[in-house]
């Protein structure tokens, strides 16, 4: 089995290429759901919504979040009464998560419903939530004041400063046993190029996860989503060097190396391999860049090569 930490768009990525590469059955992602958010009665779960769209196929490729082919009508509804929308939701998108509210609202688990959703879009490999509990992302700003991930992430488009992060709930919240069995069982566990602060770390941070992943450490392998310094997308650059770490391959080491045995950088960061071995973690530099499956596959592959052969 080979197992994947997934935040969003980095993770969707990275599983589009072990599906090329391995039996689908056999791939299995925890995924994180500190982004989770309620807006209009409806429970929104993005990071889950990312790949399980991306896998089908049905990602709008522009945006790179949300269905292809939205229509808008629904927001503009909204904006009428005078509805908060400045978290956009298409049309098509709220199929999903008026179908996800209902049935939590029936007394499904989050678990329950996302293979549901997972197999109507004809996915074959699984999804996991991290956890069936409720866990929320907040972050405190410089400037003053907490907020919460999407309000940091989309209302203030993550121009501004951070200065701590927090996951509320991940103390009280526990990893479904079948998040749990997925990442003990597993030949290769991978730590997906996701943001390590607020994809990954929310992750860990639910009980059990940490515990699981440090015991098979040997057996581990992260993808840094940092490459030549600097985040494809979004702000885990700009995260990193306000908490004070180092927006780099160094600075994702760091982070990981009790964590996993092998880190993977992106080919442009070779010249660093000597000093993340010296942190204490084996090397492989490679093409990261996952522009197409192709890159993905062969990334998977040298992922899974690393982990499962020991
Ligand atoms: P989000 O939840 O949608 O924000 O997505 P993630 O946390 O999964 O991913 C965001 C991170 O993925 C960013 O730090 C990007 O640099 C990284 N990322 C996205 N695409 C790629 C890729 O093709 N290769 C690598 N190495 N990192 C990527
Ligand atoms: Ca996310």
């Amino acid at each position: 089995m080979h197992t994947v930490l997934a935040g969003g768009v980095g993770a969707a990525r990275y599983l589009l290429g072990a599906l090329e590469a391995f039996d689908p059955a056999e791939v299995t992602a925890v995924v994180n759901v500190g982004d989770d958010i309620t807006l209009h009665g409806l429970s929104i779960s993005p990071d889950l919504d990312t790949c399980t769209y991306t896998l089908a196929g049905a990602i709008d490729p522009e945006r790179g979040w949300g269905l292809v082919d939205e229509s808008w009508q629904a927001m503009a509804e909204l904006g009428r009464y005078g509805g908060e929308s400045w978290f956009s939701l298409g049309d098509r998108d709220i199929g999903t998560h008026l179908y996800r509210t209902h049935r939590l609202g029936q007394g499904a688990t989050l678990t329950e419903v996302t293979a549901e959703i997972t197999a109507a879009w004809g996915l074959r490999c699984r999804l996991l939530p991290v956890t069936d509990d409720r866990i929320e992302t907040r972050l405190t700003l410089v400037d003053g004041g907490e907020i919460g991930f999407q309000e940091y992430f989309v209302r203030l488009r993550h121009d501004v400063e951070v200065s701590s992060v927090r996951f509320v709930g991940a103390g009280e919240a526990v990893a479904t046993d079948a998040a749990l069995a997925a990442i003990t069982e597993a030949d290769t566990v991978v730590i997906a190029p996701s943001n390590p602060v607020v994809s990954i770390g929310p992750l860990l941070a639910v009980g059990g996860v940490d515990d699981a992943i440090r015991a098979r450490r040997e057996r581990n392998v992260a993808v840094s989503p940092i490459i030549g310094g600097k985040a494809l997308k979004g702000p885990a650059d700009r995260l990193l060097r306000e908490l004070g770490e180092e927006s780099s391959v160094l600075g994702v080491a760091r982070r990981y190396r009790d964590l996993a045995a092998t880190l993977v950088i992106d080919d442009i960061d070779r010249d660093l391999s000597d000093e993340i071995e010296a942190i204490g973690m084996r090397v492989i530099a490679m093409p990261t860049i996952m522009s197409e499956p192709g890159v993905a596959a062969a990334l998977a592959r040298a992922c899974h090569a690393a982990g499962g052969s020991r």
